[in-house]
This record gives structure tokens, C-alpha cells and sequence, in this order.
């Protein structure tokens, strides 16, 4: 099959987006494309609320249906009232009886969120673990992003990949190295890890490579260990480019390996801070730069890779796996209905 012919008949999933508008230029372009999306609501102060999350996407859904998957979350606001828990699990249960295809917990537990006694609540907190028992309880998944790429301990001019780089001069609220007094790195990974060692019936994806993304070999003991774990690609793609300046064969061997274990995701946010065009031609790009760098075995470049790399040329069977079938079953997908 030619290329353009694979990429148009394999209906495709995005499994990370967040999708913070009310219009509809990103699902018309997943149309054309022949992708699914799935948004991600997230505690985030600078996205919408949660309630506004939740309103965008079901107003999607009425004109465009599962094109927009989506996964729900909670406030940590409360965190320290004696009922918070009750109500988080409630509020987890209304969202996924809405259709939530999972849970999303985001670093701000691990980096903002602060108990009575005004000390940081790690994930693995005894107070949030009633959380993971009720989800595994009920096989609700938990889509985690804890701690940060590896980056973020470092000095801006250390960091391996420009992304990071312009995220956290822009961000130096989460610039880890700034704030010597948070968890290390390891601290926030460990605390993750615990979780699921803790939970062992959990269903997790974790987002970004799990914020293992410098060390495929980091990833793969965890997914050994962990048989219910599954990592998505998401905004961390570049850091396996990185690496595949070097090493593209450690790269192509690990995602080989763990063929039914990584789902795709692009983390694009739509907050109408682009014109309609600009948010279109930036997806395109970069779903045609990732479709390339999996796909193909020719040596490219990306914007944000500072040396050209070797394409993982990885069979159409595969390609499957990670663009499509992963997601659906990880997050038990519908077929996609046709009311658009
Ligand atoms: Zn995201």
C-alpha cells in the first residue's frame, strides 16, 4: 500500500488533546485526516475549569460524536476538608457514568497541592490512595502525569530538547531546578511507581514516555514490572528522536519490543491562541513529522531535535498497534459512530 493510502485508511487515534474551545476547526481537521481524538480534562489554573472542560467537550460531542473521546478529573481543591474524598470519588464516578474513558491526575499533586500541615501531598499519599483502590475497584483507568521530563531538574541550558527549554523559561513556576526545596526527580518517579506497586489491578497509562522519556530502558523495566501500565508519546516524541541521533536501533528495538504498549499522542492544546489556520497547519505538521519519523526509515530533522535522526520504518502492523489499536483497547474505545 502506498503511504498516503495507509495513512488515509487507518482511522487513527490522538490519544492526547486537550481540546479547550468551542470551535470545531480541530475535529473537522481529524476528519479530514482520519483521526480520533481524546481530550484530556486537566487541574490546570491556566486551562478552563473543569466544568467548562467538560461543557466543550460534550457540546463537541453532540455535533461530532466519539470523533472526541475524552478523559475526566478532579479538583484538588478541598483536598483538606474532611469530605473531599468522598466527593472526588462521587465526581469520578459521574464523569466516567458520563463517558469519561478514564481519569486523569495531573503534577499538581507532587508539586502544588499542600496538606494541613502545609507540606507537598505526593500521588502515593495515603489520603489519595482510597482514590486508586475505588478506580481499580470499578476498572476505571488512571491516566497519570506525574513529576516532569527529566529536563526540568536541569538548568535551561542543559536541557537536551528546545521544547522543554521554551516551556520552562515560559513556565519557571514548574522549573524544578528553581525550586531546590520540591521532590528530585527520582522522588516524584518513585512516588508513581508506588502507586501501582500499591494498586497492582490499576490500569494505568502513563502520559509523556511516564516522565521516563530519557531512558527507554527506564521505561521498559517499569512496563516489565507493571503489566497493567501502558506509556502514551505524548509532547515526548522528540526525546526518542534525541536518542536516535546516536542510537536509532536501541530506539526502533524498544518500541519493537513494546509494540502493545505505547498508544500516540501529540498533547496539542486548542485554546483559540492560534487563528483557525495557524492551529490547522500546526497539527497537520506535526502528525505528518510523526507519521514520517514512525513510518519511515529516512534520515529527518524536526524543529525541535538539534540533529537529523534515522526513521523507526516500523511495519504497518505495528504502526496499527500504536496508532490506533492500543488506544482502543486501553481505553475500550467505541466504534466510531457515524452522527457526525
Ligand atoms: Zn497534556
Amino acid at each position: 500500500m502506498e503511504r498516503n493510502e495507509f495513512y488515509y485508511n487507518l482511522e487513527k487515534v490522538d490519544a492526547h488533546i486537550h481540546y479547550n474551545t468551542d470551535r470545531p476547526v480541530l475535529l473537522e481537521l481529524a476528519e479530514e485526516e482520519n483521526f480520533r481524538l481524546v481530550s484530556i480534562n486537566t487541574d490546570i489554573y491556566f486551562f478552563p475549569t473543569i466544568q467548562e472542560q467538560e461543557n466543550i467537550v460534550f457540546k463537541q460531542r453532540k455535533k461530532f460524536g466519539n470523533r472526541l473521546d475524552f478523559i475526566g478529573t478532579f479538583s484538588a481543591d478541598g483536598f483538606n476538608n474532611a469530605d473531599w474524598l468522598d466527593i472526588t470519588i462521587n465526581k469520578i464516578q459521574s464523569i466516567v457514568d458520563k463517558g469519561a474513558v478514564s481519569i486523569k491526575i495531573w503534577k499538581n499533586i507532587g508539586m502544588e497541592l499542600r496538606g494541613a500541615d502545609g507540606e507537598l501531598v505526593m500521588i502515593d499519599d495515603k489520603r489519595i490512595d482510597p482514590i486508586f483502590k475505588y478506580m481499580a475497584s470499578k476498572g476505571i483507568n488512571f491516566t497519570g502525569h506525574q513529576g516532569e521530563p527529566k529536563n526540568c531538574w536541569l538548568p535551561i541550558d542543559q536541557m537536551t530538547i528546545k521544547q522543554d527549554t521554551d516551556y520552562f523559561t515560559l513556565h519557571p513556576e514548574y522549573h524544578m531546578y528553581l525550586h531546590p526545596d520540591y521532590p528530585t526527580y527520582e522522588e516524584q518517579i518513585i512516588a508513581r511507581d508506588n502507586v501501582l506497586v500499591n494498586n497492582p489491578d490499576l490500569k494505568f497509562c502513563g502520559c509523556h514516555f511516564a516522565s521516563l522519556e530519557w531512558s527507554v530502558e527506564e521505561i521498559a523495566k517499569r512496563l516489565d514490572k507493571f503489566p497493567n501500565m501502558m506509556v502514551d508519546t505524548a509532547e515526548r516524541t522528540s526525546h526518542l528522536q534525541h536518542r536516535a541521533v546516536t542510537e536509532p536501533e536501541v530506539i526502533r528495538d524498544f518500541v519493537m519490543k513494546y509494540q502493545d504498549r505505547i498508544i500516540y499522542g501529540t498533547d496539542i492544546i486548542d485554546d483559540n491562541s492560534m487563528s483557525d489556520e495557524e492551529i490547522k497547519r500546526h497539527q497537520k505538521a506535526i502528525w505528518d513529522r510523526h507519521w514520517k519519523y514512525f513510518t519511515t526509515s529516512d534520515m529527518q530533522t524536526s524543529p525541535k531535535v538539534s540533529k537529523p535522526f534515522k526513521g523507526l520504518g516500523l511495519p504497518m502492523e505495528v504502526v496499527e498497534k500504536i496508532y490506533a489499536h492500543n488506544a482502543i483497547r486501553f481505553y475500550n474505545l467505541k466504534k466510531l459512530d457515524s452522527n457526525k
